[in-house]
C-alpha cells in the first residue's frame, strides 16, 4: 500500500497519541481525564482548501476547511507545503480567529482631522478619500528634473518624473501578479520608495 505525505502523518500522529496513553498506563498513571479530553476534540470534517498564511513573509502552507454552506470552520498547517511541513507559529495558528471574531471590525473607521470621534465609512468611501490624498500629494510634490552628481564634482539635471512624497510597502498576502500590477501602478505615479516585507 502507498501512503501519500499526509496518510503518513496522520497515522504518525495518531500512533504517537496511542503509545503517550499506553505508557501513562504502565506508569500507574490514571489517563482517564486524558481521554476524555481526546474524545471531546471535534473531528472537523468538510472541503479541505490549501491557503497560505496572511500574516508574514515565511509564507506557511495552510489548510482551510470549509462546511458544505461555505462557512470557514477550522484552519491548520498544511503537512504538504514545504516551507512548514504542517506546522505554524502562535500567530499562523490563531489564523481561524481572523475570519470567526465577533469583534472584528467590519467597516472603516475614520477621524476627521481635528475631530474627537470616529465615524463608520463605507469601503468605497475609504477608497475614493486614498485616491484624492494620493493624486493631491503626488501632484504637489512631483520632480520632473533633479539636480545630480555629475560624477566631475558638479551636478547635471536629469529629468527624473518621480516623487518622494509617497511610499508603498506591501505585505506578505500580495500575490505575486498583485505585486506585479502594484508596482506598475506604483512606477506610474512616480513613487521610487517601492518595498514588501516578502522579499519577492
Ligand atoms: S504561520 Fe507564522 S511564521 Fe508562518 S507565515 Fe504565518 S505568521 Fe509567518
Amino acid at each position: 500500500m502507498q501512503l501519500t505525505r499526509r496518510q503518513f502523518l496522520k497515522i504518525s500522529t495518531g500512533t504517537v497519541g496511542t503509545i503517550v496513553v499506553t505508557e501513562m498506563v504502565d506508569l500507574g498513571l490514571n489517563t482517564t481525564a486524558v481521554q476524555a479530553q481526546a474524545l471531546s476534540i471535534p473531528i472537523k470534517t468538510g472541503k479541505q482548501v490549501p491557503s497560505i498564511c496572511p500574516y508574514c513573509a515565511v509564507g506557511c502552507g495552510q489548510i482551510v476547511t470549509v462546511s458544505d454552506t461555505g462557512k470557514i470552520i477550522d484552519i491548520q498547517g498544511n503537512p504538504d507545503s514545504p516551507i512548514n511541513q504542517g506546522t505554524l507559529c502562535p500567530k499562523g495558528a490563531a489564523t481561524y480567529q481572523l475570519v470567526t471574531n465577533d469583534l472584528r471590525w467590519t467597516k472603516v473607521k475614520y477621524r476627521a482631522p481635528g475631530s474627537d470621534h470616529w465615524e463608520d465609512q463605507t469601503l468605497d468611501w475609504a477608497m475614493n478619500r486614498i485616491t484624492e490624498l494620493v493624486k493631491q500629494t503626488r501632484d504637489a510634490n512631483f520632480n520632473e528634473t533633479q539636480d545630480v552628481p555629475d560624477g566631475k564634482g558638479g551636478t547635471v539635471t536629469k529629468r527624473v518624473m518621480n516623487t518622494y512624497a509617497i511610499a508603498s510597502l506591501g505585505g506578505a498576502t500580495m500575490d505575486n501578479e498583485w505585486n506585479y500590477t502594484h508596482q506598475k501602478l506604483m512606477h506610474a505615479l512616480g513613487v521610487v520608495y517601492l518595498e514588501n516585507q516578502a522579499r519577492i
